[in-house]
């Protein structure tokens, strides 16, 4: 480790005479003692058997590349999960001892070295595929080209530049090419074709992974320091601690001394295996978690604004700029949600600069638009649309609670139909896997869809979806199998699904409900119950309020036929176990049942028993001193059950009785 240490303060002396003698003819040390120096810096790295990217004793040649190629990497480099609340941060520290380090804000890179050699560069790109940057990686400032160590290692780091040297750049660099943080330089520096270029930029790479045989991460850190690899800045927090917010105050004074870029912290149980047992999640393994101090913002030029339907008519803009790298994700849209907020940034025309980032690291959004002096001609200009994109007609901004909305005057819209049909079947609603926004549009302008009920007949163009470029026989098929699947399914789903205003997926649930109580005590179907029930009012529906109810009732009074036409296409289902809060209704509570024979009015025992269970009631398989009622339509039959009950003295009930029972 001395020797080490030794190795890299000879490179930096040599480096500083050599760059004086050869910018400022200065020596500062004679010949000799030079000489001396270079030997001893020689003799140091073949007993240790490293040599840095930046000692004198060996010269990198300078690459010019015609294009980065794309490389696979050996394994996914999956991001991490993110949070900005300190809460989640010292929860997963209440677990295990832990290490917290700087999360660096430049360039995620991974290293390979195999015989001693580094052979290769990439970076992270997507996690799967990136670009072979070894060129460049040559003339890092602190790599070992050669290390002591015989076996394949793959380290992943950070490239970055710090402060000091950003703003050196930076300044020497001409207006237009001026980089705005660090991050955008060291991009632009790593993916350089031109590896003399990189050289100047004095690119850094801190390893923030490294693989270890030993049981922890910690381990790894410090092997791979003897190495030769400058590690980033980390405290080990011990489980528990209550000291958190200390380190990480201890860790941001430690990043700011050195000039590190940071833009947050990571934290990672130090146990490797543990933290390996937890697994991984929607793509981030568990053993770490990324704490971010703020949303990244992002500079991009506005290309244009989009504007696209909703089920209800409302057109909403959405940004369309040039691709943005975001945490791995290539963006390239955000919506703007309505015309106040857009007309709030200030977005006027094209080729706007904008700054995007990720709201709570997930949602694409625009903070902001920077001013600019750019004429806004015809051919730039940005505004609402005048005209439906999708028939035509005039648009209008209405208000919605005090917010400008833009939307199509046409009640019969094609763009509504298809924010509709796309409603329809979407997850929560009937849910037919394989009829995206892109299908369904398609079949609209074929004239096969104008309306729900259009989607049980799609099967009639079977073979003239086959010929559709693009979807083949296979996924025709599994379309067509997916919509004839969702004939079945529960009424508030379909309530959910017919886009009634104001009605959402709790509201539907509700709703169903309510007609299921009905449907059992009248013997009806849930459905017919929906659409003949008449008036519903905010007493039957509890939780809806009086617009809800009226805008339910206009809705229905409107379409009933259409309804009722459309129900034909479904078996809705009735199994009550599978709805929510079907009644409060407990009459059954404490009683004991037990049922025997054929049933007429129940579709089958599991749909009786669910019924008894809803009102609070239990089933029981034989008939005992605890049974309440046997149920059987044959109160004569001598069976066993029946023999036993009238022995026991328990009233014997038909199912007509036990509807009079519950209603
Ligand atoms: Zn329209």
């Amino acid at each position: 480790m001395d020797k080490l240490k030794r190795i890299k303060e000879l490179i930096r002396q040599l480096n500083q005479c050599r760059d004086l003698y050869y910018n400022n003819s200065i020596s500062k040390i004679s010949n000799w003692e030079y000489d001396n120096l270079f030997d001893e810096l020689k003799r140091l790295e073949e007993e240790t058997n490293i040599i840095m990217t930046n000692s004198p004793t060996h010269t990198v040649g300078y690459e010019v590349k015609s294009e980065l190629k794309k490389v696979k990497h050996s394994h996914l480099m999956l991001s991490l999960d993110k949070t900005k609340s300190l809460s989640d941060l010292k929860k997963f520290s209440d677990d295990k001892d832990c290490l917290l380090m700087c999360k660096m804000d430049g360039l995620s890179i991974l290293l390979s070295y195999k015989n001693g050699e580094l052979i290769k560069a990439e970076t992270r790109g997507n996690g799967e595929i990136g670009e072979d940057v070894t060129h460049n990686a040559k003339v890092f400032e602190n790599i070992p080209l050669h290390i002591d160590y015989t076996k394949e290692l793959e380290i992943e780091g950070e490239a970055i530049i710090t402060y000091d040297d950003f703003e050196k750049i930076n300044k020497e660099l001409p207006p237009d090419k001026k980089y705005s943080n660090p991050r955008n330089l060291v991009s632009g520096s790593v993916r350089q074709l031109d590896s003399g270029i990189a050289k100047k930029r004095h690119i850094k790479f801190i390893a923030w992974k490294v693989p270890t045989e030993k049981d922890f991460m910690l381990s790894g850190f410090q092997d791979a320091e003897e190495l030769g690899f400058e590690i980033v800045p980390y405290s080990y927090i011990p489980k528990k601690t209550k000291n958190l917010e200390y380190y990480i105050e201890k860790l941001k004074e430690v990043a700011s001394k050195k000039n590190f870029p940071i833009d947050g912290l990571v934290i990672s149980y130090n146990d490797i295996q543990y933290g390996k047992s937890l697994g991984i999640t929607e793509h981030h393994p568990k053993h770490s978690l990324s704490y971010k101090f703020y949303d990244d913002i992002y500079q991009t030029k506005l290309l244009d604004v989009e504007f696209t339907m909703g089920k209800t008519g409302v057109l909403t803009p959405t940004a369309v700029f040039e691709p943005v790298d975001i945490d791995g994700s290539i963006i390239e849209r955000a919506s703007l949600h309505n015309i106040s907020i857009m007309n709030k940034l200030g977005i006027t025309h094209k080729g706007q600069i904008v700054n995007v980032y990720k709201a709570n690291t997930v949602i694409p959004q625009i903070d902001s638009v920077e001013e600019d002096d750019t004429e806004i001609t015809n051919s730039n200009i940005i505004t609402p649309l005048n005209l439906c994109p999708f028939c035509h007609s005039d648009t209008s901004i209405i208000k919605d609670n005090d917010t400008d909305v833009l939307v199509c005057t046409n009640p019969n819209c094609k763009g509504k139909l298809l924010g509709k049909l796309s409603h329809f079947v979407s997850k929560n609603a009937i849910g037919i896997e394989g009829l995206s926004d892109q299908t369904l549009q398609k079949f609209i302008d074929l004239g096969w869809l104008s309306s729900f009920k259009d989607i049980y007949y799609l099967s009639e163009h079977k073979e003239e979806m086959y010929k559709i470029n693009g979807f083949g026989k296979k996924s025709v098929d599994k379309l067509l199998e997916s919509i004839e699947k969702s004939r079945n399914t529960t009424l508030d789903r379909f309530i959910y699904g017919l886009c009634i205003p104001l009605i959402g997926r709790t509201a539907s649930k509700t709703i169903s409900s309510f007609c299921r109580k009905i449907a059992i005590r009248d013997l009806l179907d849930d459905i017919y119950v929906f659409y003949n029930y008449g008036t519903f009012n905010a007493n039957d529906l509890n939780g809806l309020g009086e617009i809800m109810c009226k805008s339910l009732n206009d809705y229905i009074s409107q379409k009933k036929n259409e309804i009722m036409e459309l129900s034909k296409e479904f078996n809705i289902e009735s199994n009550i176990r599978k709805q929510d809060n079907i009644t409060n209704n407990l009459i059954l509570t404490n009683m004991v049942f037990v049922i025997t024979g054929s049933l007429n009015h129940y579709k089958n025992r599991n749909d009786l028993i669910s019924v008894i269970e809803q009102f609070g009631g239990k089933v029981s398989g034989s008939v005992s001193s605890k049974t309440s009622y046997l149920i059987n339509n044959n109160i004569t039959s001598t069976s066993g059950k029946n023999a036993k009950a009238k022995q026991l003295n328990i009233p014997i009930i038909s199912e007509e009785d036990f509807i009079q029972l519950i209603s």
